[in-house]
């Protein structure tokens, strides 16, 4: 039977085991929560005890964590993935993390004869559950086929991108767009709105001219034209504030490195910082609405 160590059974890690486990393989699941394995057990996972037991003979190992320290942690601690792993096991990070920790650990297992894919992701909450995920997948062609039939199973679109960390290079880049288009939008309906022109009518003329974009139709930041956008209820999330802002930093932090001017990504990060500073970063990412409309 093929087996499947999974790590990081939080928001998102807890649907994608689910969904492989439902599939009909074994999944090994770990966790520093009690709480976590106790839900991938009742979502029909097996619980492992620590890593040697999650990723001993498994065939891929599928990890979902916070960040870049907690991924460097779990692969090349003195118990990690690496420590445990066969030549045979089939690596596979979806967490969203720093390129450059996501080429190291790569590198790493290359090093020791494994292969290793990153591969964030898209989707959210809803979509690890109903395994309707997007995957951007970094690394050789040999790993990306090997782990497509299972990314499969836990998402919908599966691409990949190229080499070792443009999985993530993907992931920041579209998710600094996203960010920058949120507020142009909320910038423009607030304009729109101060002059006279109430939300409605100007979604109907922009929507259909040049200014048309996904977090305008999709997702509309004011409250009204999308029945079905956090807007209308709230703000309440949806893909909060506190995550875009994470991938904000990882977007600047990137763009530094990489000596790319992005000024509208680096005054994206800074507006998203006063939603933290403000704590209202709970809130879905459009209440950026409220910040640009001065009622945070
Ligand atoms: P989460 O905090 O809910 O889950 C992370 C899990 O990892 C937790 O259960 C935590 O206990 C566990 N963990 C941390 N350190 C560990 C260790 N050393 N060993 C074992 N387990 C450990 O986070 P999430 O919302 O599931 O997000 C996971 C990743 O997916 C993040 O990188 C996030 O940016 C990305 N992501 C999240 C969303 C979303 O909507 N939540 C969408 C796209 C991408």
């Amino acid at each position: 039977m093929t087996t499947i160590g999974f790590i990081g059974l939080g928001n998102m890690g807890i649907g994608m085991a689910s969904n492989l486990a439902k599939a009909g393989y074994e999944v090994r699941a770990l966790d520093i929560s009690k709480d976590a394995v106790t839900r991938a057990v009742e979502a029909g996972c097996v619980a492992a005890k620590n890593a040697q037991d999650a990723v001993k003979n498994a065939d891929v190992v599928v990890t979902m964590l916070p960040a870049g320290r907690h991924v460097e942690l779990v692969y090349e601690g003195d118990d990690g993935v690496f420590a445990h792993a066969s030549e045979s096991t089939l690596c596979i990070d979806c967490s969203t993390i720093d390129v450059a920790t996501a080429r190291k650990v790569i590198s790493k297992a290359h090093s020791i004869g494994l292969e290793m894919i990153d591969a964030p992701v898209s989707g959210g909450v809803g979509g690890a559950a109903a395994g309707t995920l997007t995957f951007m997948c970094g690394g050789t062609s040999g790993a990306f086929e090997q782990a497509k039939p299972f990314l499969d199973i836990m998402g919908k679109n599966v691409f990949h991108a190229g080499d070792a960390g443009n999985g993530q290079v993907a992931k920041i880049a579209n998710n600094m767009l996203l960010g920058i288009h949120m507020i142009g939008t909320c910038e423009a309906f607030n304009l729109a709105e101060k002059l006279g022109l109430d939300a409605q009518t100007f979604y109907d003329i922009s929507s259909t001219a040049s200014g048309q974009n996904w977090s305008m139709t999709s997702y509309c930041p004011a409250p009204g034209p999308v029945p079905s956008a956090p807007s209308n209820k709230e703000y309440k999330p949806g893909f909060a504030a506190a995550m875009m802002l994470k991938d904000l930093r990882l977007s600047q932090q990137a763009a530094k490195a990489a000596e790319a001017s992005t000024p509208l990504g680096a005054m994206s990060e800074s507006l998203y910082s006063k939603m933290e500073e403000m704590e209202r970063d709970d809130l879905d990412f459009s209440a950026v609405m409220k910040l640009i409309k001065g009622t945070l």
